[in-house]
């Protein structure tokens, strides 16, 4: 095992050593539990350091730090341009902490440093750029009631929720704190951010990066542990009056119960089992290229991971050839070596999740035609996997297995391949590649998920709502929609009276 440790700078390897505290009203608290967790180099195996679990007091006080500063409008009421201005410091800050974000991405969340230093720590900064836009335009509307007999004028305003809990998963921990962060913050809201107990040190920083671009103390609050401990507690606490969760359906679904206390507004990014489809008029090689990224990208460690390729029967073997001579073609590697293309997955756990879906499709009988095996070495890293699957009965086709592992499956008509589509209980995400635009149309009319790409797979941008139809969760993120999820609507009604001095 090579240590990756000594591949960054002395900067990030002193940051991964720690101590690793909480930010609790602005200041870094020392946790008083003894560590729980470890961070893991899954490029390797390699233990880096180790941190503690909030206490149910610790996490108490984040919470109360939140609820103060939100009651007493330390933020809130900062007028909306002051705001913006924050936003966008986050923004500069973030990249001139380019360096340091990419390695503990790399280092930490399996990212390959190419993709951490110029996806991650760029969508980072670039959610705080668009939601420093948005604090100026939150706007509510006038509107005339039609009470007979009473002048009245109407107006809605917009308002923060309150505290907001932000719990957020370990694919892209940098990238899905700026994306809860960014509109929570935009909208004037005060939170409470949980990471993943599997990545903290990108959260960590980034709370830090806030208070030095100005977001006053006690408005951000980051406490770290389990998340039946600490997670479920923020989502039980009635101080809380809104849950902002991306993670599994599973924790989703524990989620609804444990905010049925006082009924907070909960936002719920969840799983996937996306299709793609390929039609018989498509770019044939675009839709290879764009189908292998769209399961190999990140080793399929990605919500919207295309991991059902539907192919029409004429195209068939050609795709299935075509994308498991790209998964052949992947160098699998650790995250520091440049010439990788293929990281590991998160934990040895997960890839034993992955690995048991493979095997227990292969005893049931279906066909693996390239990869199906961990990868060599210390890390978790695992094959990619091209599986064909003419039956969709395997445990493959249903399941979210959030691995480098694509299920090919032929179609004959337009109408079987948007059945086989929507055959699932997810609706994150779809793409359709064609070059017929009345197929296209049909089909990104009859595919139930939140985000239809076509001729292009994943790509996502913060002016684009992401969320999903089924059970792929509840509201949407980016654009409009994802401000408006940390805001509540008021109306006014005003009686207006008569002017006592006029005449008659
Ligand atoms: P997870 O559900 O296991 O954990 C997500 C977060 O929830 C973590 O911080 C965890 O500590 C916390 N948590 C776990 N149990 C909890 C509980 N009972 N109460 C409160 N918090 C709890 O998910 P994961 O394995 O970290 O992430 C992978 C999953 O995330 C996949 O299913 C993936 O599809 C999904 N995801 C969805 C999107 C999206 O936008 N829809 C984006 C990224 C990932």
């Amino acid at each position: 095992m090579h240590s990756q440790l000594d591949l960054v700078q002395a900067r990030t390897k002193s940051y991964i050593q720690g101590p690793h505290r909480f930010l609790i009203g602005g200041k870094a608290v020392d946790p008083s539990a003894a560590a729980e967790f470890h961070i893991t180099d899954p490029s390797t195996g390699e233990r880096l350091s180790e941190f503690a679990s909030a206490t149910e007091a610790e996490t108490n006080a984040a919470i109360s730090a939140a609820r103060r500063t939100f009651d007493t409008g330390l933020w809130r009421n900062v007028s909306p341009a002051q705001r913006a201005q924050v936003l966008w410091r986050v923004a500069n800050l973030i990249e001139e902490n380019r360096q340091l974000l990419g390695e503990l991405e790399a280092l930490e969340g399996g990212k390959l440093i190419g993709a951490a230093l110029n996806g991650e720590v760029w969508a980072a900064a670039e959610a705080f750029r668009y939601h420093a836009g948005w604090c100026t335009k939150i706007e509510g509307k006038t509107f005339k009631p039609s009470i007979p007999g009473l002048d009245l004028e109407g107006t809605t305003r917009l308002e923060p929720v309150g505290v907001a809990g932000l719990i957020t998963p370990w694919n892209g921990s940098l990238v899905m704190s700026a994306w809860k962060l960014a509109p929570a913050l935009a909208a004037g809201c005060s939170v409470v951010l949980k990471p993943s107990e599997n990545t903290v040190l990108s959260a960590l920083r980034l709370g830090e990066l806030l208070g030095e671009a100005g977001v006053p103390e006690g408005v951000v609050n980051i406490v770290l542990g389990g998340g039946r401990t600490v997670g479920a507690h923020i989502c039980e606490d009635a101080r809380v009056d809104k849950v902002s969760f991306t993670g599994s359906t599973n924790t989703g679904r524990a989620l609804i119960d444990a905010a049925k206390g006082n009924l907070k507004k909960l936002s719920l990014e969840l799983g996937g089992k996306s299709p793609v489809l390929v039609f018989e008029d498509a770019d044939i090689r675009a839709a290879i290229d764009g189908a292998a990224e769209g399961i190999f990208s990140n080793a399929g460690q990605v919500c919207v991971a295309g991991s059902r390729i539907l192919v029409h029967t004429s195209k068939f073997d050609e795709v299935v050839a075509g994308i498991s001579a790209r998964a052949d073609a992947l160098a699998i590697g650790p995250t520091m070596d440049e010439t990788s293309t293929l990281g590991p997955l998160i934990s040895e756990q997960h890839r034993n999740s992955v690995s048991s879906y493979v095997d227990r499709a292969r005893s049931e009988g279906i066909e693996v035609v390239t990869g199906g095996e961990a990868g060599d070495g210390d890390g978790y890293f695992y094959q990619p996997t091209v599986i064909i699957d003419h039956e969709r009965t395997s445990c493959v086709w249903s399941n979210e297995i959030f691995g480098p592992v694509a299920t090919v499956t032929p179609f004959e008509t337009e109408a079987e391949a948007l059945a086989l589509a929507n055959d699932t209980e997810y609706g994150l995400a779809a793409s359709v590649w064609s070059e017929n635009t009345s197929r296209v149309q049909r089909a990104t009319r009859a595919l139930r998920a939140g985000i239809v790409w076509v001729n292009c797979h994943g790509i996502p941008d913060m002016s684009m709502p992401i969320g999903g139809y089924k059970q792929s969760g509840w509201g949407r993120e980016h654009g409009w929609n994802g401000v408006e999820a940390f805001l509540e609507h008021k109306s006014i009604m005003q009686r207006v009276m008569p002017d006592p001095r006029a005449d008659g």
